[in-house]
């Protein structure tokens, strides 16, 4: 599958199409061409490209969002943190994530087939770390045969599809080793930007274990391809549930009739829509957030159009190690000002998120 990871080719593919790379993107690869570090670099494949190109303008809009860099990911806003959830202190080992007490978390790379522009870990993505190693592994597997309150391991990044089927099955395999009757979610976005990546094998493969999930991310029906409803398909042959976690993003999906779309389209494809977030308060990406008063407005509206089945989970990571909410639609409290939200998180303790 080829990648796109330059501005000449970029904007060679899109002049084609008749779109022009504007202002801020030309800005963007300036600032990184002089020099700049700390930022998420760009890549996308030419297969979700030509999706947008061939979606009606306002899938190509969405979709082109999450592809085209923008200066403004340089702007860092108050509220903004390089750790927004606040992970640090749940890190026994570098890579491994016990926040919740029944569920683990491993980065098992930082590679992805495209860096979404909205990513919140965009600390970790694109990175300098590469694939885990074995010996990154083996303290994995024993804290996992100590802790047992642990049911569910979700392997994360990046994108732990951009790992060879050999390599991502003999991670797999270590892990039901020490503990044959824990759940394995496989969070990747390949179902969307390079369905081809779900090959048979793949599918099958994963499918010979128990207790495999599959969860994927799609922000917008113009995503919801032939070639990815084939990817679920064969996920779905093997005997693999799958799931969707969208991001609420401005400009892409933050209007009643795309989230209706894109909901009732998943569930035609056979994906359960499982959570829907509130962009969390990664640096530099302000310019996507869609406020959380909105983002409840949305949310509660929406819960009457759509079946119980086709609606998400609204949840919203509160910042500083505050955990993942959701969000019952009801009003919530603000401060004296009106300019935050005080949500109570998962220690009692009462956070603050920025309500417009
Ligand atoms: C989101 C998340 C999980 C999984 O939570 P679910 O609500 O079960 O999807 C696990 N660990 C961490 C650190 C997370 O951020
Ligand atoms: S695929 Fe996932 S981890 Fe990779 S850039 Fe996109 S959102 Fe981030």
């Amino acid at each position: 599958m080829a990648g796109i990871e330059n501005i000449t080719q970029l904007s060679n593919l899109l002049n084609a199409s008749g779109v022009s790379i504007d202002k801020h993107t030309n800005e963007w690869f300036m600032r990184v061409k002089k020099g700049s570090t700390d930022y998420l670099p760009f890549l996308t494949t030419e297969y979700y490209l030509q999706t947008a190109l061939q979606a009606d303008d306002a899938g190509c809009r969405a979709i082109l969002k999450q592809i085209i860099p923008d200066i403004r990911e340089f702007d860092t806003a108050e509220c903004e943190l390089k750790d927004p959830l606040g992970e640090e202190k749940f890190s026994p080992f570098p890579r491994f994530v016990h926040r919740y007490e029944d569920r683990a978390l491993i980065l098992v790379t930082d590679r992805c087939a495209m860096y979404c522009r909205h990513c919140f870990r965009r600390s970790f993505s694109g990175g300098i770390n590469g694939p885990l190693s074995d010996a990154e592994l083996t303290p994995m597997a024993g804290y996992l045969a100590e802790h047992r309150e642990i049911n569910e391991v979700l392997l994360t990044g990046g994108d732990p599809l951009t790992l060879s089927n050999e390599r991502l099955f003999k991670i797999i395999a270590r892990i039901k080793s020490v503990r044959p009757e824990l759940v394995v979610r496989v969070c990747s976005r390949m179902p969307v930007v390079n369905p081809d990546r779900i090959s048979r094998a793949l599918a099958d493969g994963l499918g010979s274990y128990e207790g495999i999930w599959f969860v994927t991310h799609f922000n917008h029906a113009a995503e919801l391809t032939e070639y990815s409803r084939a990817a679920v398909r064969r996920l779905l042959a093997a005997g693999i549930p799958v799931l969707n976690q969208s991001v609420l993003l401005k400009g892409v999906n933050d209007d009643l009739s795309s989230l209706k779309e894109l909901f009732q389209k998943l569930l035609r494809f056979g994906v359960k829509p499982y959570y829907l977030f509130q962009g969390d308060l990664a640096r530099g990406t302000s310019h996507l957030r869609v406020p959380l008063r909105r983002a409840l407005e949305l949310t509660s509206k929406l819960k009457y159009e759509i079946s119980g089945m086709a609606m998400p989970r609204f949840a919203v990571d509160l910042p500083g190690g505050g955990g993942k909410i959701t969000l019952p639609s009801q009003s919530h409290p603000v401060d004296d000002e009106g300019e935050f939200y005080i949500i109570k998180g998962l220690d009692n303790e009462e956070y603050r998120y920025p309500a417009n």
